[in-house]
């Protein structure tokens, strides 16, 4: 979809010409007579502003519907609630951690098992995949290091139990990928993060290939509840009004700082599918339409959270925050904030070592960002010289 479609196929008013989307912020609509009405009800069944947007979240990625929820995890939950005990889901080993919290603490307690596998082989999906999998969940690239799994293959696979191909598009955005033209079944969203891109509300969104799915997916929406409010809603298409800018502007900043990385003497292993040297180059260039998005994963060569802490709390533009997608950059050390509660032992065998950092890039100018990081480097130096080491 051109920039020119994403703006357009946001619709203006059309009772009162208002160019922007209105917010109707109301529980309920008045009926003529019992159940004669203007096509609303009641609002946790459909709003709106709620509609606009899920409306054009469906165009974005060319499926039959979009749906909007109050959080990325809301909509993870609710595609969860397609299965029954006894269904199997095989998910990526790197999956989101709030996804993973989902799955083990509330869906496996209710009879549905998880398989975690290293997706970016879709050998091993095939090797695992039987009659009882329902679900093949993948996130492409994850977080923090930026893995990439072949969507078009895997797919393939999926289709040969009838299982559910179902891709978590955050990171690569509707920009980059286009996860049902390469035969998805279900995207799922964090609207937090570069749909909404201003870090400034929580939204969930999933998209539905089918007619049938989104009627299923529709149901589930209303019988838990769980949507975005009419507020959140216009941010959101307020948001998607700019993605696309924002996500390439994003993606440059994002080449120059990996390129920086790449060649400066503290750094050891810099993650980012653009770099050639990065092992899923090949498909990443394939599938993200030449985009390789706005995150940057690297680790020092002194690999100690204290070396990692003294540049996380050095640098300027880079604000240290959870999160990521948004116009101000971002910079995390997920040992210590997104993967803490995984065990070190298991952080060490999906790479992500003690010293890793992600950053966000936002869409500053890129010689600022380098600039930043570049004195961030000085400072772990100049604390060391201090004879001053953090605990
Ligand atoms: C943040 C995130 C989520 C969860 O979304 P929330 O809006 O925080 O609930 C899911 N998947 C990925 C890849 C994310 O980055």
């Amino acid at each position: 979809m051109s920039a020119t479609n994403i703006i357009h196929s946001i619709p203006s008013d059309p009772l009162t010409g208002a160019i922007s989307v209105p917010v109707y912020q109301t529980s309920t609509f008045i009926q003529e007579a019992p159940g004669v009405n203007k096509g609303f009800d009641y609002a946790r069944s459909n709003n709106p502003t709620r509609k606009v947007l899920e409306d054009v979240v469906a165009q974005l990625e060319g499926g039959h519907s979009g749906f909007a929820f109050a959080t990325g995890l809301a909509a993870i939950d609710s595609v969860l609630k397609l299965l029954s005990a006894g269904d199997e889901i095989i998910a990526v080993d790197d999956i989101y951690g709030g996804a993973y919290r989902l799955f083990t603490h509330v869906y496996e307690k209710l009879g549905i098992k998880v398989h975690y596998l290293d997706t970016t082989d879709a050998e091993n999906v095939a090797n695992k995949i039987s009659s009882k999998t329902k679900l093949v969940w993948i996130e492409s690239p994850t977080n923090p290091t930026l893995k990439v799994s072949d969507i078009q293959e895997i797919s393939k696979i999926a289709k040969s139990v009838n299982a559910l191909l179902v891709v978590d598009n955050t990171f690569a955005s509707p920009i980059a990928q286009k996860p049902i033209s390469l035969g998805a079944d279900i995207i799922i969203h964090s609207g937090t993060k570069y749909i909404g891109g201003h870090s400034d509300l929580v939204a969930g969104l999933v998209v539905a290939k089918t007619q049938e799915l989104s009627e299923k997916i529709k149901f589930i929406q209303n019988a838990s509840g769980g949507i975005l409010g009419p507020w959140d809603c216009f941010l959101t298409i307020r948001g998607i009004e700019t993605l696309e800018l924002r996500y390439k502007k994003q993606c440059d900043n994002a080449f120059a700082v990996a390129a920086f990385l790449v060649n400066h003497e503290a750094v050891k292993d810099v993650y980012f599918p653009g770099l050639v040297s990065h092992k899923n180059h090949e498909i990443a260039k394939r599938q993200q339409n030449g985009l390789f998005g706005g995150i940057v994963s690297f680790t020092l060569k002194e690999d100690t959270q204290e070396a990692a802490n003294q540049f996380v709390t050095n640098t300027h533009y880079f604000k240290l925050a959870e999160s990521l997608g948004g116009v101000k950059s971002l910079l995390c050390h997920p040992p210590q904030m997104t993967h803490a509660s995984i065990p070190r032992e298991k952080r060490l065998q999906s790479g992500i070592k003690d010293s890793l950092i992600r950053l966000s890039c936002g869409i500053e100018d890129s010689q600022d960002l380098i600039h930043d990081l570049s004195q961030a480097f000085k400072a772990i130096n100049k604390t060391k010289e201090a004879g001053y080491v953090k605990q």
